[in-house]
């Protein structure tokens, strides 16, 4: 959070506009804009029908399952960032099959996330890389525990089990 604007440095004060409380640069006009952050995630399965994880290696949800995903960078599309994504922590290359669904992820650490999930369809060899410590394929009915509650949504949702 912010205590003085980064544009200019003076002192934020809050200020109500449109009901909402933000912090705002009373010299230059700055706002502190709070939005959710896009990230984007894959969801890719082998021809036994198994699900891809990766054991994450940073925070949030260290050391816990996941689907393959990551924050968007600012040029790219929600598919580039999910092949990207897809490529540096599984080692695999992949193609984009279809939009599974868009959820929202409360997060301790960025307070609320964004997570565009896709149905990928990938080749090539398994090499976990940056910030996963492991990447393998679990059959859907002996999954681990997952860290996010929006990635068990897109795999219930994408696996074709959604009550
Ligand atoms: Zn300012």
């Amino acid at each position: 959070m912010f205590n003085y604007c980064p544009r200019c440095g003076t002192r934020l004060k809050i200020r109500e506009e449109e009901g909402r409380k933000r912090l705002a640069c009373p010299a230059c006009g700055w706002v502190n804009y709070e939005n959710p952050l896009p990230s984007s995630a894959a969801l890719v399965r082998n021809e036994k029908g198994e699900v891809l994880l990766v054991k994450r290696g940073v925070e949030p949800g260290r050391g816990k399952w996941a689907l393959p995903s990551g924050f968007m960078e600012i040029e790219e599309t929600p598919e580039e960032a999910c092949l990207r994504e897809l490529k540096e922590e599984t080692g695999l290359e992949g193609k984009i099959l279809r939009l599974i669904g868009v959820y929202s992820q409360k997060s301790q650490l960025y307070k609320n996330v964004l997570i565009i999930g896709y149905e990928v369809i990938a080749h090539g060899q398994l090499r976990p890389g940056s910030d996963s410590l492991k990447a393998q394929f679990f059959p859907v009915d002996k999954l681990p525990q997952i860290a996010f509650s929006s990635h068990k949504e897109i795999i219930r949702k994408g696996i074709g089990q959604e009550k």
